[in-house]
């Protein structure tokens, strides 16, 4: 195993389920590269830890290779032994670890939506513990995401902390609180965890459920730092409508909770870089961004024939929280309204699916509405490339990484204001915001009057206003969406958390 750093930066140990462009499913991969390529910048060691699915993307791995070691780890009353595997991405040194289990627990040709995801990956946390124990690891910062990775807060102060695996401050993403993973109690116990121990009120007992233990709930408690992903979430989720059972908990944690508004990688999302496009451009020459859009339209056999035909974006996964109704009704309202309309999207639930495959053979011919049912991310980026505006009308979103990669590719937004959208987009007509940040067209009520009042408007500036529309382009495409701000709130996170630690240790 490779050996510990010497540098006088932070040493930085990312425990997580995804990793873009590797094994990506949504923004939590893109976030865990983003930031971990940011704060390497910034002069950290920083590693990262993932499973090693069947289903990942190899070939975007470079030096990949599996250790001469073999690490043994806990799980329903026995140790299994796991393969490590090391490797590149995106010049970010990465584990993999493939357990030896008779269930093959990341051999299932999909990342989530196993029936046995709370065993898949509490088994995973501890086995990642275990190799930072025995490969002799001192991080400063453990830095874990969302409930599959939860588990490490607890499993490190209940369990590894005991072991000699004690030089490092906890620190906890939450991406979604929509996703707690809950299951019985009892479950707990495989892993190695105290289920009478922890299964109380104060520590990872379910709000809902005396007889169910909440990973996410636990990872508030047991870490140092707790962080999601925009400060207008973060408001959000210490509310009873907003928090989803962990409210409560929230508010008793406060101290250390904060919301970091994401990055992206704006290496990765360029598009003076990207081979996808057809014509790579920037800011000061659109002409290239027309010729993406003629290029899409031709693909996907939309009609060419008005080239100022506005063409509006959409690419999510298509689930309740996306607002996936207000969605189906962009597509109708933007056809009425005389433009062209592109989703890129697919459901992991199964009457969405069905029902926009129903809408997408309506459009199947159609000249000005086109969806794509499929994850695909080329096909995103030539979206991204052509569109003229993008649409986010979500219900809720912590985040949201899709408004600020349009904007870096010239597609105005169109957002509902909630979580990160009411901090990364700002009305145009907003008179209450400073002109140098207005960028995009908002609404605030979830419905299809709030998506017209955003919609139509844009759809109107666009066709009246071409001159203040190119402005508004070359003025959103030069925000800086880039991850060194954020990281940098990040990184003073980590050091006062150190600190604390160290002088605590003196006292
Ligand atoms: P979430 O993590 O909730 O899905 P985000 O906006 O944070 O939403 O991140 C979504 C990411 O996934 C973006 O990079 C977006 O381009 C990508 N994405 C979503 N759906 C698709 C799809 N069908 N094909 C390709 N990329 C997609």
């Amino acid at each position: 195993l490779t050996s510990n750093p010497t540098s006088s930066g932070l040493h930085i140990i990312h425990i997580a389920a995804e990793v873009a462009p590797v094994a990506k499913v949504g923004g939590l991969g893109d976030v865990v590269t983003g930031l971990s390529k940011s704060l390497q910048k910034k002069g950290h060691l920083v590693e990262i830890v993932v499973p090693k699915y069947d289903c990942m993307q190899y070939d975007l791995i470079r030096d990949f290779r599996a250790l001469d070691v073999v690490v043994e780890s806990y799980f329903d009353r026995q140790l299994f032994r796991n393969k490590i595997w090391v490797g590149t991405v995106e010049g970010l040194p990465v584990y993999f670890i493939e357990p030896h289990h008779p269930l093959k627990f990341f051999w299932r040709g999909q990342y989530y939506g196993e029936h046995d995801d709370f065993k898949r990956f509490s088994f995973f946390s501890r086995a990642a513990l275990e190799l930072l124990l025995k490969a002799d690891k001192k991080p400063d910062i453990i830095h874990c995401h969302d409930w599959q990775t939860a588990f490490v807060a607890p499993l490190y102060w209940e369990i590894y902390a005991h072991k000699g695996l004690n030089s490092a401050r906890l620190c906890f993403t939450c991406h979604n609180f929509e996703y707690q993973g809950t299951a019985p109690a009892s479950e707990l116990a495989s892993c190695g965890l105290d289920v009478n121990h922890l299964n109380t009120p104060d520590r990872m007992q379910d709000s809902s459920a005396h007889d169910r233990v909440n990973p996410v709930k636990g990872a508030i408690v047991f870490s140092n730092i707790v962080t999601t992903v925009s400060p207008t979430y973060a408001e959000e989720v210490q509310t009873p409508e907003g928090g989803r059972g962990l409210h409560t908990t929230l508010n008793s944690h406060s101290r250390k909770f904060m919301g970091i508004l994401n990055g992206i990688d704006t290496d990765l999302w360029n598009p003076a870089t990207d081979t996808f496009l057809k014509v790579q451009y920037n800011s000061t020459d659109l002409q290239g961004k027309s010729e993406n859009k003629e290029a899409l339209k031709k693909l996907l056999e939309l009609s060419s024939a008005d080239a100022t035909q506005p063409l509006i974006g959409c690419i999510s996964r298509l689930v309740p929280q996306k607002g996936v109704h207000l969605i189906r009704h962009a597509i109708y309202r933007t056809i009425e309204l005389g433009g062209q309309f592109v989703l890129l999207g697919s459901s992991p639930v199964h009457h969405i699916q069905r029902e926009f495959e129903g809408i997408a053979s309506h459009f199947q011919s159609h000249e000005h509405a086109r969806l794509i049912l499929k994850y695909d991310e080329s096909l995103s980026r030539m979206i991204y490339g052509a569109s003229d505006m993008f649409i986010i009308p979500s219900i809720f979103e912590p985040c949201g990484l899709t408004q600020m990669i349009a904007m870096r590719y010239g597609s105005i937004p169109i957002a509902r204001k909630t979580g990160g959208l009411n901090d990364s987009v700002f009305d145009v007509d907003d008179e209450s915001i400073p002109v140098q940040f207005r960028n995009g067209f908002t609404f605030s009520t979830p419905d299809e009057q709030g998506v017209n009042s955003a919609l139509d408007r844009a759809l109107s500036r666009y066709k009246e206003d071409r001159a203040s529309w190119q402005q508004l382009v070359h003025k959103v495409m030069s925000i800086d969406f880039s991850w060194d701000s954020s990281a940098s709130e990040y990184e003073e996170l980590y050091h006062k958390s150190v600190a604390r630690a160290r002088a605590a240790k003196r006292a």
